[in-house]
Parts: C-alpha cells; structure tokens; sequence
C-alpha cells in the first residue's frame, strides 16, 4: 500500500489542479491513500475528493498550517478536517490575507534589490484563490534572470534572514493544534528536518512543545526533508507516542522533490500510522 499524505496543487504552490493531481498521483504514480495538503487552504480539497471518488484511492481532505514557534515558521498539516467547518474557512481567510499583505512587502523589498514588478509576476503565477507564496517569488525571480534556479532565489532573497524575507503573523504552533482540533482533524508536525534554529536543542524543544498542545503524529519521512532525518523523526515518535506520517510535500515534476509516493514509505517496526486516527 502506497501512502502519501502531503501534496500540493494549484490551490497553493503547486502546478498541478486538484483534478489533474489525483489523476496523476492515482493512475500514474499508483498511490494508494492521498491527502491534498495545500498551504493555508482548503479550496482544492472538494474538486480533489471529487476527482477521487470511483479511482479506488483513499483520499483525505487535508490542510498545511503556517504558524509559529517563537519567531519561527512551523508547518503543521490537518488531516481529516471538516472543509466546510466555518471556523476553518474563517481561519484559511485570515491565512491567506497575510500572505498577501506579506507579498506585497516582497515586492517592495525586491524592487529596492532592482527587482521591480516581482509582486505582479508572482501574484500572475496564482491560480485559484488568493493565496500567493515565496515558490511563486521564486519562479518570478528565475524567469528574469536574477538567479539560476530556485533554490538560489531562497538563498540569495527569501528564506529567513536574507534580505527579501518578511515575517508572518501567522498563530502559534498550539493554537493551530487546537484549530485542527476543533475542525475534526488530527495535527502532524511537517517536515521537521528543515527547520533552522541555533541550537539542537531548540528542536527538541518544538517538538515537545508541539505534543505538550495535544499534536498527534509527526512526518517521519518527507520528500522534503533528508532520509538522514527519519531515525531522529523516528526517535521523536517512539519517546513522545507520536504516531508516523509520510509524504511527498509534492508541488510538481521539476525534480527538486521526489514524485508522489516515491518519498519513502512506513514499515512495521516503525511506531503506528497516523492513519490509525482516520477512520
Ligand atoms: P511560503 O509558504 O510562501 O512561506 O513559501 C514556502 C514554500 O516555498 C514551501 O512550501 C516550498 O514550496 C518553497 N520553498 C521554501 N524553501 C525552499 C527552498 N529552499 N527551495 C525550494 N523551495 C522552497
Ligand atoms: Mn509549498
Ligand atoms: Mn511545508
Ligand atoms: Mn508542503
């Protein structure tokens, strides 16, 4: 059984519709059980289960939350939420008007580095709703030749502490576990691998932080994070009962993450699936 239960679409960063996603991950890639997990949004979700339905796949509404640890963007994924909860609806609102209101500042700032127009580009590369991202900066930053590729575009502008990065409100860690929560889902702590603190313990200290708040599961496989990274995952979930994950964090075939499904999968000796949790 192939599982992957974090994926992207159109509705975020990714390229691919809802639809044409399923399609491929199921009649292609052969994946089992998907979620659809886009940034801050669930407005893919009912085209996906849709396009699901009569594929023979198991598809799990789902959703990746930006929030906060300190000054730190954390990404939690819901699996299982209601999509039609208002509370959700209300906070994916909030979620992405602050992603809007953080892009507009990109612009900025990338203008005053000699980069005007950026905003506009990005917002273009948009598809379904309002809910832009660094990735479309990224892209827009490519096509005009200020850097190579986009892992450059983070290096050199986006990611935290250069020069184009611009902080978020986004809720805190706990109180993003308490939404899933109350919109009928369970919390799994994304990719922790790729978050960057000065010292180990920091990490140690979220993933406490993220069970002290009532989180359920954890990716202990992630095509975005290193295999070097799932015993530690692994470790993590055997002390604190966590159960496992696994996905993708597929946005498209560029190459930069492995396909859907191909990330890497749960075996027995690890501690149980967070879909134990899913009916
Ligand atoms: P945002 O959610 O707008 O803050 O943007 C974060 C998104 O940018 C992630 O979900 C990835 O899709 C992408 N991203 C972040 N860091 C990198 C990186 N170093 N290389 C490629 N893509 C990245
Ligand atoms: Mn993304
Ligand atoms: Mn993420
Ligand atoms: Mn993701």
């Amino acid at each position: 059984m192939i599982i992957d239960l974090h994926m992207h679409s159109t509705a975020s960063d990714g390229v691919y519709k809802p639809e044409a996603l399923v399609d491929f991950v199921v009649r292609q890639m052969g994946v089992d059980v998907m979620a659809l997990t886009d940034h801050d949004t669930v407005a893919g979700v009912a085209a996906a289960a849709k396009a699901a339905a009569g594929l023979g796949v198991r598809f799990i509404p789902g959703i990746e939350i930006s929030s906060l640890w300190g000054s730190t963007c954390i990404h939690i994924v819901g699996l299982g939420v209601d999509i039609e909860n208002a509370e959700l609806l209300e906070t994916t609102t909030s979620q992405c008007a602050k992603r809007d209101r953080r892009a507009i500042e990109i612009g900025r700032r990338l203008e005053t580095l000699g980069y005007p127009g950026m905003f506009e580009a990005a917002l273009k590369k948009t598809h379904t709703e309002m809910n832009i991202s660094r990735l479309h900066f990224a892209k827009s930053l490519v096509e005009i030749g200020a850097v190579k590729n986009v892992q450059e575009a983070f290096d050199k502008y986006l990611s935290s502490g250069r020069p184009a990065y611009v902080a978020a409100s986004w809720s805190s860690v706990a109180q993003t576990v308490e939404l899933i929560h109350r919109v009928g889902g369970v919390a799994v702590l994304a990719h922790p691998g790729r978050y960057k603190f000065r010292n180990d313990w920091e990490l140690d200290s979220l993933v406490e932080g993220f069970v002290e708040a009532g989180g359920e599961g954890i990716e202990v496989i992630s095509g975005s994070q290193s295999p070097k990274f799932t015993p530690k995952c692994l470790a993590w979930a055997h002390r604190y009962h966590l159960l496992a994950s696994t996905g993708s964090d597929f946005h498209s075939c560029d190459g930069i993450r492995p396909l859907p499904g191909t990330q890497g999968q749960l075996t027995p000796e690890m501690p149980p699936s967070i879909l134990t949790l899913l009916a």
